[in-house]
């Protein structure tokens, strides 16, 4: 079985981990894998340069997450983390003091650097970094190209996503997001591939904007989407009218959309109507909405949505994939 995942960072690693787990149980390949493949297409656009390092946050947090290497408690970054570098940069006033990179964090901004000054693109040298651990999942990104999320705020102040979003806490109120770039970028190799053989396809419960919609803004992903044979199933981010965690309802908000699991399921939409979905799931608490993403030819499903451990993880995604069927 082939499997594609459209994700950003923190929701979608959590996803892909129960993911992995369940297929590691349901399609045991004999040596601790699973038979099924599992392509990641993975949200770029808050990537950037910074003191000199091409950072890719959300490709990093996939990868130590499913490596085992990220930091549970803080839930983001690399367990067992120090600072020293980020202290010294500081002190020649390099970068933004308020985004700090961990010491083992910049080994790999510098690895994939290097890398990508040596001439590899983005996904071969994702490939590269990946390949460092048994992660079960082919990770790519969304495009190789440089599409990076910007915001502009009311008042028509233009700045990188990551600066609106960790520096502000996404208080400064959005008129909109701007994905530089767009209109020149194409999807990385395998990407398309990846949708179109799938024999499911997958939208983690992301942010429904600023991840999954940046993604969907590739030039070509929206449209292997529409056409693929592949069931689309996507899984809600919001449970109870609220974003599970981080700041994401300001994304919502900005582009005009309720923070609402059937708010998320229109505005994604039915395929058969020029969206991008198949089925939904939603939270049990908001069973209530099911009826109005029906409505809208979208199948929908209540189920447990909250990924606390792995356990729970690999219970969303076997719903998401028996909602496919
Ligand atoms: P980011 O790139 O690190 O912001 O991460 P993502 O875009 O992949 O995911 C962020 C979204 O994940 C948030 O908006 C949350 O609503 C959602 N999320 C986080 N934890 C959970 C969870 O346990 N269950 C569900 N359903 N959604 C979650
Ligand atoms: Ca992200």
């Amino acid at each position: 079985m082939k499997i594609a995942v459209l994700s950003g960072g923190v929701g979608g690693a959590r996803f892909l981990r129960g993911l992995r787990e369940h297929l590691r149980q349901t399609m045991p390949d004999g040596s601790g894998g699973s038979t099924a493949e599992v392509t990641a297409v993975v949200n770029t656009g808050d990537d950037m340069w910074l003191s000199a390092l091409r950072i890719a946050p959300d490709l990093d947090s996939i990868t130590y997450t499913l490596a085992g290497e990220s930091d549970e408690e803080r839930g983001w970054g690399r367990v067992g983390e120090t600072e020293r570098v980020s202290g010294e940069l500081r002190a020649y006033d390099i970068g933004w003091p308020w985004f700090t990179l961990g010491d083992l964090d910049i080994g790999t901004h510098l690895a994939r650097t290097s890398m990508l000054r040596d001439g590899l693109t983005l996904a071969e040298a994702t490939d590269r970094i990946t390949s460092r651990w048994p992660l079960g999942v082919h990770l790519i990104p969304a495009t190789n190209d440089e599409v990076e999320t910007h915001v502009v705020t009311e008042d028509g102040t233009d700045l990188h996503f990551q600066e609106w979003w960790t520096r502000h806490r996404a208080t400064l109120p959005a008129a909109r997001f701007v994905q530089r770039n767009v209109e020149a970028a194409a999807p990385a190799p395998g990407v398309v591939e990846s949708i179109m053989n799938a024999d499911v396809v997958l939208l983690a419960p992301s942010n429904p904007v600023v991840s999954i919609g940046t993604i969907l803004g590739i030039p070509g992903i929206r449209a292997a989407l529409r056409a693929t044979r592949a069931p689309v199933v996507g899984v809600s981010p919001i449970i109870g009218g609220a974003v599970v965690r981080g700041m994401a309802d300001a994304c919502l908000s900005a582009i005009g959309v309720e923070t609402a699991a059937d708010a998320v399921a229109l505005h994604y939409g039915s395929r058969a109507a020029g969206g991008v979905l198949d089925a939904w799931l939603l939270a049990e608490e908001d069973a209530d909405l099911a009826p109005t993403v029906e409505a809208a030819g979208i199948r929908s499903t209540a189920v447990p949505l909250w990924m606390r451990d792995i356990p729970t993880s690999a219970a969303l995604a076997a719903a998401a994939l028996a909602a496919a069927s």
